[in-house]
């Protein structure tokens, strides 16, 4: 059988964007997708004139992803939020609070106590951790900011991107910046506001027609085969390259290929190379992706008045809820909801609530969502528009341990020349850095 140069494991966005760079620079790939369309985790629907997307709602687009946007041509497809999306709001006491996270606007704000301020005002003077392992998101801030700025700023802002934990997320690997101010200023504050310029210039974006549009217009311009249902089971390794076991629309197939590269999610990963790394395989098969529910919530003119003019709130868990925070889309993008009508994504489940989806069962729990949702707002005719997608396991969590994880497939990559591992716990969960990684990956080749 002719050798494949490369074979690409998954079309989600990771897949997708690998093939189009390898394609830019003259390399064959083939791609294999199970499912039965591309896109991976991004799906959008069409309900009733609202647009719904139960995956990524927006990009924090940097100048890169900008670039990358006009040389597929989507910038008739792109929209840029309002202006109203720079506000951000906490909920604390039932009540929505502005917040924004520059430090001295937090002091100014009524969100959080006065001990809060104190400390968050003298994380300054704080001495500066000496040794450099690997910390939880919790322990490192409460060493720096203290209980309850972590409990009340950090845990709720890392629970919008991750729905994690705090208490097992890595300050390494979701929020690296911070460790690396610690050790540079010998404060967090010290850094953030020498940073803080350079951490601006992005946009937060989205598509006309939902963010499939991204997916779809990436596939479009690929000239390479993609093979859709088709689900990878396993590698072995050949005497000069590697053979590749799938099942393509229920037959068992096979390809030979120089380079395998797995954007798929680590469990899958995990199980394909089980006969090549046993320890690794169960690692990778370990890493938790916690099962999320996404409502979509549309209402009537009554809501227009109640909606917060910003991007959305985020829920801490210390309040309570049964949700974890909501995107106010049509504040920000208006087309996403019929003139006149308010549409919101709420998301619900992740690392500190999935028990919920037992517990309740996913009737109950939209249930309890609507009431605390509707109470929050002041809302009170029921919503005309409710859509739930759950997301058995969703995002990746970059927990304690995921440095070491990253050092093992360093290792395996090098022991088994030409398998790469990407996808979102590679790279990261957020598409801006997974167009990037696409570019390295395909650089490196
Ligand atoms: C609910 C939710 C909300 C999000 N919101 C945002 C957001 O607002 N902004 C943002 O920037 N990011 C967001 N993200 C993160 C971002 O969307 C994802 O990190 C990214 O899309 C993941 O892309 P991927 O290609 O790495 O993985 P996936 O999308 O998971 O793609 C993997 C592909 O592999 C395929 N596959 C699985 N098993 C096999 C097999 N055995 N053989 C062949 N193929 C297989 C799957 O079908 C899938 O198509 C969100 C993610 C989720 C889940």
């Amino acid at each position: 059988m002719k050798t494949q140069p490369v074979i690409i494991v998954g079309a989600g966005l990771s897949g997708l964007s690998i093939a189009y760079e390898l394609q830019k620079k003259g390399i064959p790939y083939q791609l294999l997708e199970s499912a039965p369309q591309v896109g991976g985790v991004i799906k959008s629907f069409h309900i009733n004139g609202y647009e719904l997307d139960a995956g990524p709602n927006s990009i924090g687009a940097t100048p890169e992803t900008m670039a990358f946007i006009e040389e597929l041509g989507l910038q008739d497809a792109l929209m840029e939020a309002t202006a109203a999306s720079k506000n951000r709001f906490l909920v604390r006491n039932d009540q929505l609070h502005a917040v924004s996270p520059h430090p001295l606007k937090i002091l100014r704000s009524k969100y959080v106590s006065g001990g809060a301020k104190w400390r968050l005002f003298t994380e300054r003077f704080r001495k500066a951790r000496k040794d450099g392992g690997e910390e939880s998101v919790s322990s490192f801030v409460n060493r720096r900011f203290g209980h309850e700025i972590g409990e009340y700023l950090f845990e709720p802002v890392l629970s919008g991107i991750y729905a994690g934990n705090p208490d097992n997320l890595s300050i390494q690997e979701v929020l690296p910046m911070l460790p690396r101010w610690e050790k540079e200023y010998g404060s967090v504050t010290a850094g953030l506001m020498k940073n803080m310029k350079a951490m601006g210039g992005r946009k937060i974006v989205a598509f006309k027609g939902g963010n499939i549009v991204l997916a779809e217009r990436l596939l479009s311009l690929l000239t390479g085969p993609v093979h859709l249902n088709s689900t990878i089971t396993g590698i072995t390794k050949g005497a000069t390259d590697y053979i590749v076991q799938y099942e393509e629309n229920g037959h068992t197939a096979m390809l030979n290929a120089d380079r395998i590269i797995f954007t798929t999610p680590a469990y899958i990963t995990g199980a394909a190379i089980a006969t090549l790394d046993a320890p690794l395989a169960a690692e990778l098969n370990n890493i938790h992706y916690p099962h999320m529910g996404v409502l979509h919530l549309g209402f009537g003119a009554e809501a227009l008045s109640k909606v917060p003019a910003g991007f959305g709130f985020l829920v801490p868990h210390a309040a309570k809820k049964h949700f974890l925070g909501a995107i106010c889309n049509s504040a920000i993008f208006p087309s996403r909801a019929p003139e006149g009508k308010a549409l919101f994504t709420i998301f619900t489940g992740g690392a500190r609530k999935e028990h919920l989806f037992e517990q309740l069962g996913a009737e109950k729990l939209q249930k309890e969502i609507i009431s605390e949702f509707m109470s929050l707002l002041g809302l009170e005719t029921l919503p005309e528009l409710q859509h739930f997608s759950e997301w058995k396991r969703a995002i990746p969590q970059l927990n304690v341990g995921h440095v070491q994880i990253r050092q093992h497939i360093k290792a395996f990559e090098q022991r088994n020349t030409g398998i790469q591992l990407a996808g979102s716990y590679v790279t990261a969960v957020a598409v801006p850095a997974i167009i990037q990684a696409a570019k390295g990956i395909a650089d490196k080749m």
